[in-house]
């Protein structure tokens, strides 16, 4: 009960309560990451903003309520209103800011060979991001076979303003492709300088504006033509794309060592074709394997993005020219997209603010021993074997949880003892998003998190030390 005016509350004090809490991806407390703005006190009310580093953070929400219950928790405070921002820090480069100075980042999306899905993840991706609020281009530099005025239903060429090429827009994407410029069928020769001249003139000399992203779908493979692309473009990192079957054949790898040999960072793997997904009831096959990539990423300590399905209605409408994010975005495929584009945005973040500064539990490798049981072998060789049924009691999501008291809002009893995951997917490298065959899938599970959920005996003894409870999902 108030029944003294409080004293006003101290800035540092609400600093201080803020700075317990940590952006995931990036390890470190959003005060010392400078997230705070615009913080103002005004008796016992307070309002600031948490500036973000991108606007696809996919525990924005998240963040909010956890900055909201810190400082609604202080003596002092009556009312809180905490307002969400997102502005994305630029990748520095000399070369960059001389030719887009108002292009952040630029990303190229690259394969060892053609036909794994290259554009169609190039142009999804631009969709994705472009829906969660950021500003994005996309740039299709596949000589070879450019598609991207296809994909995305962009026929007409662009408009010149002042010397300079205005892109098209379509769906809220900047695009500028070769297919622009070059007749229909018309075998092209690229040679080495003629490329560059290209370049200069897809970079230099098109009207990008201020872009968050930019996306570059290059030509497969890694041969001379790939190679000069790449030197001439001033990169942030790259998208590396691959079918489950590719790995075994090492094709990737080849892009990756391109990239390694760049000296130019590889933001994540995408799995694209990664079983099956029946259009009629939803249900996954994996026809061509799938997990390659993530064990790949894993094995070779670079950053898994996700997996996208084998589906039909991913080929429809591209082919229609208006790609899955834009046409269907419930659809579970353009659902794995934006979680490929929240992972993207995230490892973007991540390598403009210097890194990951964490010592968090990682997973090594995660698999299925049974359909319901999971298993986490952890980096630092623990051993935890779940039962599907515990991780889903176990979920903290404000569906689950009241976000306010902490309180558990799901009854046990109401959850299946078969229940089990139907996917799981990577969120940043932080943590796992399960998709339960409930239909419940908006639990973010953190690594620590499923740490603590480990049922071993060691670790539920540790539980039950700091707790004095008997650890529950055992
Ligand atoms: P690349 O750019 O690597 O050559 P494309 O993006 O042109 O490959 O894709 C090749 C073909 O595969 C296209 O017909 C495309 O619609 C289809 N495709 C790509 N990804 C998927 C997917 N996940 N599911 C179904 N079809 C796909």
């Amino acid at each position: 009960m108030k029944d003294t005016m409080p004293p006003p509350v101290a800035p540092e004090a609400i600093l201080g309560a803020l700075s317990r809490i940590k952006d995931p991806d990036l390890g470190r407390d959003i005060v010392t990451l400078g997230f705070v703005k615009d913080l103002h006190i005004t008796g016992d009310n307070v309002s600031f903003t948490l500036q973000l580093t991108t606007p696809a953070c996919p525990v924005r929400d998240q963040m909010k309520e956890e900055a909201h219950r810190a400082v609604l928790a202080l003596p002092g405070v009556h009312t809180v209103a905490v307002t969400m921002t997102a502005q994305v820090r630029a990748t520095k480069s000399e070369q960059k800011d001389q030719l887009v100075p108002l292009v952040k980042n630029i990303v190229p999306v690259a394969s060892g060979k053609g036909g794994v899905g290259k554009s169609t993840v190039s142009a999804n991706l631009a969709l994705a991001l472009a829906q969660l609020g950021a500003r994005v281009g996309l740039m299709d530099a596949d000589v070879y076979g450019p598609s991207i005025p296809t994909l995305m239903g962009a026929g007409a060429p662009p408009t010149q303003q002042q010397g300079k090429i205005l892109p098209a827009v379509r769906y809220g994407v900047k695009i500028v492709s070769m297919g622009f410029f070059v007749p229909k069928g018309e075998a092209t020769i690229w040679r080495g300088p003629m490329l560059a001249k290209v370049v200069d003139q897809f970079l230099g000399g098109v009207e990008w504006g201020e872009l968050d992203y930019l996306l570059v779908d290059l030509p497969p493979g890694t041969g001379d033509i790939q190679l000069t692309l790449c030197q001439k473009i001033p990169l942030t990192g790259a998208v590396i794309v691959s079918t489950p079957q590719d790995l075994a054949f090492q094709v990737a790898e080849k892009a990756i060592l391109m990239f390694h040999k760049l000296r130019t960072p590889i933001l994540g793997l995408v799995e694209n074709m990664s079983g099956f997904e029946c259009r009629h009831c939803g249900q996954r096959e994996d026809i061509f394997d799938s997990g390659g990539a993530r064990r790949y990423a894993m094995a070779s300590n670079l950053p898994f993005l996700g997996a996208i399905p084998l589906a039909t209605d991913i080929r429809t409408t591209s082919d229609a020219g208006c790609p899955i994010v834009q046409s269907r975005p419930e659809a579970p495929s353009a659902r794995a997209f934006l979680r490929v584009a929240e992972n993207l945005a995230a490892q973007v973040s991540i390598l403009n603010m210097g890194g990951v500064a964490t010592e968090r539990p990682e997973p090594a490798e995660i698999t299925q021993p049974s359909p319901s049981g999971v298993r986490i072998l952890w980096k630092d060789g623990h051993d935890s074997v779940y039962t599907g049924y515990a991780l889903r009691v176990g979920c903290r999501c404000a569906q689950c949880v009241d976000e306010m008291t902490g309180q558990q809002r799901l009854r046990e009893a109401s959850i299946n003892r078969e229940v089990s995951p139907l996917a799981i997917d990577p969120v940043g490298r932080y943590a796992l998003r399960f998709q339960w065959s409930d239909g419940h899938s908006t639990g973010i599970y953190t690594f620590e998190h499923l740490r603590e959920l480990c049922p071993c005996p060691s670790c539920a003894g540790k539980v039950q030390e700091e707790s004095g409870n008997v650890a529950q999902y055992v």
